[in-house]
C-alpha cells in the first residue's frame, strides 16, 4: 500500500514549494498541544504555530467541543441581510480588547482578505468623499501582506512575487529600521527611514490614501523588528497628511507580541486593523478588518455605489466564530497569560545560552512569545540544517538566514530549553 506522502506526491501541488526540488513532504496523522505526530508515529515540537495559526495548542477540546456544538445548531448562513449570534458575540468581545475607535467589524476569511478589504475600503473611503486623486499607498520594504494581488502590491517580496510586479499598483516605499539586541545604528537607521518618508510625504502628501505596516515585527521576512517609538514618529507624520493608517496584525495580534494586540505597545491607532491566523486559535480561516466610525460614516448613503461592494461566501462562518469566542476566552485566562511570559523568558534564556555558544548566532531579537536570531555570513539557512531540525523533531522552518520560533502557548519552559539545546547542537554542527 502506498503511504499518504507517495499519494500526496502524485496528486497535490503544495504552497511555496519548488516541486521539482522539494524533499518528500511528512504526512501528519494527528497532534495534541504543542507536538504534531506523523504516519510512524514520531513527534515534532511545532515551533512555529503550524505557520503562526495555533495558539493554545493542537487539538484543544474546549475549542473542538464548540465548533462541533455550532455545528449542530447552524453551521453556515448567507452573511448579507442575515446575522447570527456567534458572528455578534466575537465581535462584541473583541471590542472589549481594542481602542475604543475601532468599533466597526467587516469579517473575511483570511488575512489577505482582510488585507485586501482594508485597502479597497481606504481606497473608497477618499473616492466617497471626491478625493479621486487619493490613489497611492505607502508600505514598508520587506513587508507581507499576503498573495493576492492588492496585498502584494504593498508587500512587494521579490522571493514569492517578483513574477508579478509589472502588475501591481503603484506604492510608495519606506525602509524599515530593523533592530536587535545591542543594535547602535538603531537612531541612524530610525532617522533614515522617516527622511525618506518625509520625502514621499512632500512629493505626493494629497494623492496617498493610506499607509500598511506590521506593527513591531514584519514576519514573513524573517522576524524583523522595529522600535514602538519609531512606528509613533511615522504614525505622526501621516496624520499631519491626511492619511489612513492600516496596521496588519494578521500575525502579531493574539498575545504573539506579548499584549493582546501589538497596537498596545504604540501610543497611536490605526484607522484599520486586520486580524486572523490566530484568531480561531488555529482551527478553521476566518479574518476581520476592524476600522472606525468615520471610517463606517463615509460609506452611508441613499445611493448604492457608495456602498462596500464587497464579500466573500464563507464571511463570518458560524463554525469559525465560535472557535474564535472559545479561542479568545482562552486568551483572557490567567494561565495563558502566564504561559505567554514563560515562553518569553524561555526565549531569554534560550538565545543567551545559544550567543555564549555558537559563534554564528547574532543580531538576536525577542518580543514576546517570538524569539529570533541570524546565522553570521549567510543568505538562507542550508537545507541540511531545515533536514535535521526535522530529524531531531523540531518544526522550524528558517526564513532567508533568520531562525525563529513562535511556539503555541501550550509549549512549556522546558519544551523550549529542549529546543534550543538541540538548535545549539544543529548550528555548530553545520554553521561552523
Ligand atoms: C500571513 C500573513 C498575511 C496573509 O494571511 P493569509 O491568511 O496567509 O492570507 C498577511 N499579513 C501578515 C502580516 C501575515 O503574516
Amino acid at each position: 500500500m502506498m503511504s499518504i506522502t507517495e499519494r500526496d506526491k502524485k496528486i497535490i501541488w503544495h504552497p511555496f514549494t519548488q516541486e521539482k526540488t522539494a524533499t518528500n513532504v511528512i504526512a501528519i496523522k494527528n497532534a495534541k498541544g504543542s507536538y504534531v505526530y506523523d504516519e510512524q508515529g514520531k513527534a515534532y515540537l511545532d515551533l512555529i504555530s503550524s505557520w503562526w495559526v495555533n495558539l493554545h495548542g493542537h487539538g484543544h477540546p474546549d475549542i473542538a467541543r464548540s465548533i462541533y456544538d455550532q455545528a449542530l445548531k447552524l453551521e453556515h448562513v448567507i452573511f448579507s441581510g442575515f446575522t447570527h449570534s456567534p458572528a455578534v458575540e466575537l465581535c462584541e468581545n473583541l471590542q472589549q480588547l481594542l481602542p475604543y475607535s475601532l468599533n466597526r467589524f467587516f469579517f473575511s476569511d483570511n488575512g489577505s482578505t482582510a488585507v485586501e478589504v482594508a485597502l479597497k475600503m481606504a481606497y473608497q473611503y477618499w473616492h466617497n468623499q471626491g478625493q479621486k486623486d487619493k490613489k497611492l499607498f505607502l508600505s514598508f520594504e520587506g513587508g507581507y501582506h499576503g498573495d493576492t494581488f492588492g496585498a502584494m502590491s504593498v508587500g512587494k517580496n521579490s522571493l514569492f512575487h517578483g513574477v508579478f510586479s509589472d502588475l501591481f499598483f503603484k506604492v510608495l516605499s519606506i525602509p524599515f529600521p530593523l533592530t536587535w539586541d545591542e543594535d547602535l545604528d538603531v537612531v541612524s537607521k530610525e532617522e533614515y527611514a522617516l527622511s525618506v518618508l518625509d520625502e514621499h510625504l512632500s512629493e505626493h502628501h494629497n494623492k496617498i490614501a493610506a499607509i500598511i505596516l506590521e506593527p513591531l515585527v514584519q514576519g514573513a521576512s524573517g522576524m524583523r523588528m522595529c522600535r514602538a517609538k519609531f512606528i509613533d514618529a511615522v504614525i505622526e507624520k501621516v496624520r499631519k497628511q491626511n492619511i489612513l493608517v492600516i496596521f496588519d496584525e494578521v500575525m502579531t495580534g493574539f498575545g504573539r507580541t506579548g499584549s493582546n494586540f501589538a497596537l498596545e505597545q504604540i501610543d497611536a491607532n490605526p484607522d484599520f486593523l486586520c486580524i486572523s491566523k490566530g484568531i480561531t486559535g488555529g482551527f478553521l480561516p476566518l479574518a476581520l478588518t476592524v476600522t472606525t466610525d468615520n471610517v463606517y460614516n463615509a460609506f452611508l448613503s441613499n445611493e448604492w455605489k457608495y456602498a462596500f461592494a464587497h464579500g466573500h461566501s464563507y464571511t463570518a462562518n458560524p463554525l469559525a466564530c465560535a472557535a474564535a469566542l472559545t479561542s479568545l476566552k482562552m486568551l483572557s485566562q490567567t494561565e495563558t497569560k502566564n504561559a505567554i511570559h514563560s515562553i518569553n523568558q524561555g526565549h531569554k534564556k534560550g538565545i543567551a545560552y545559544l550567543k555564549t555558544n555558537c559563534q554564528s548566532v547574532e543580531h538576536s531579537r525577542i518580543i514576546g512569545t517570538i524569539g529570533a536570531f541570524s546565522i553570521k555570513n549567510v543568505n538562507n539557512i542550508s537545507q541540511s540544517i531545515k533536514e535535521n531540525f526535522l530529524k531531531e523533531g523540531l518544526l522550524i522552518r528558517p526564513l532567508g538566514n533568520t531562525i525563529y520560533l513562535l511556539p503555541p502557548y501550550s509549549t512549556t519552559f522546558n519544551e523550549l530549553e529542549f529546543a534550543y539545546k538541540k538548535i545549539k547542537e544543529i548550528i555548530n554542527q553545520i554553521a561552523n
